[in-house]
């Protein structure tokens, strides 16, 4: 047997429960969860849709790590040291302890908890919105169309990997002091449109312009926790470097610009 504490949440009020599920080979937190939704408790709210880490929908704090339930082993979780299960901003309300052998399920910080362990993932996508991550390929398509060369190609590839799970955001102290804070999910993308060949020049230095500033590339402590926890090997912390070495040439080049 294994047991989940789970914290759950309706409105104002917060508390933790313990369920006791039986553990078989290969089952995934998230395959526990549809045991104590299906036999124990059919109240426990949480989200999924693809249970192949290819949506992103089941993110949720595990032993206070912030990754996706169908992709996380029973076994592996059972086993490990939850650190600091008492101390961890908003969500160290109320106070839990965790036995050896129990896995603890959170909802994913930085966001408005919804109930139990669903967020309000709308924030998040208007930060990825006020990026614009799209191309406006622009008037002047060339004949035979935008060709990318497999050099940029593979540079770009790193980023679109990206299933906006949000586990990087629960992941970020900067998302975790300022709620303005673009988050890794946003500034990788900023960085991935950046190399995008097919975007116009204007437009790309609109975006650079974007996220100049504290609340953008700026603000983040560059302490790799986002890249740390990404499903998918996104490596956002890149990006914002690249990001920030990019932005004084695109001053630069504006003040050029201004003078002609
Ligand atoms: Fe999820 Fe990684 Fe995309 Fe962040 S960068 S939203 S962790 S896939």
């Amino acid at each position: 047997m294994v047991t989940l504490k789970i914290r759950r949440q309706d409105g104002e009020r917060v508390w933790h429960e313990t369920f006791p599920v039986e553990e078989t080979p290969g089952m995934s937190v998230l395959e526990a969860l549809f045991i104590v939704q299906e036999a124990l408790d059919g109240g426990l709210c949480f989200r999924y849709s693809c249970r192949g880490a290819v949506c992103g929908s089941c993110a949720m704090l595990i032993n206070k790590v912030p990754r996706l339930a169908c992709r996380t082993q029973v076994s592996d979780a059972g086993n490990e040291m939850v650190v600091n299960a008492v101390k961890w901003g908003p969500l160290a309300r109320p106070v839990t302890r965790v036995a050896k052998g129990e896995i603890l399920i959170e909802p994913l910080p930085n966001m408005e908890v919804i109930r139990d362990l669903v967020v309000d993932m709308d924030h998040f996508y208007e930060l990825l919105d006020s990026i614009e991550p799209w191309i406006s390929a622009g008037e002047d398509v060339p004949e035979g169309g935008n060709l990318m060369s497999p050099v940029v190609e593979q540079k770009i590839e790193v980023y679109t990997g990206c299933i906006l799970c949000a586990t990087c955001h629960g992941a970020c102290p900067a998302a975790a002091r300022d709620e303005m804070y673009l988050g890794p999910a946003a500034l990788a993308k900023a960085w991935r449109f950046s190399l995008d060949p097919r975007e116009p020049e204007k437009d790309k230095q609109a975006r650079l312009e974007a996220v100049d500033n504290n609340s953008g590339v700026w603000g983040c402590d560059v302490v790799f926790k986002c890249t740390a926890v990404c499903p998918k090997k996104v490596t956002p912390t890149r990006g914002i470097l690249a990001l920030r070495r990019q932005i004084p040439k695109n001053r630069i080049k504006n003040i050029f610009n201004r003078r002609k």
